[in-house]
């Protein structure tokens, strides 16, 4: 049986069929993730330099 670390709360987390939250051990640990990435992402723009939206030349001088 594969086992995994859940990425919120470092729990083991049985990767099985049943388990329909993996990698995550939980609806709420896997909405804590989601939301955490998302919170970065609005919170530090320019982090992502690859994203066209945020080219050097469209910055205000
Ligand atoms: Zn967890």
């Amino acid at each position: 049986m594969t086992v995994v670390t859940c990425p919120t709360c470092a729990k083991k987390v049985e990767w099985i069929e049943a388990n329909k939250f993996r990698p995550f051990c939980s609806e709420r640990c896997k909405q804590i993730d989601l939301g955490a990435w998302a919170e970065e992402k609005y919170t530090i723009p320019g982090a992502a330099p690859s994203d066209p939206l945020l080219d050097d030349d469209n910055l205000p001088q």
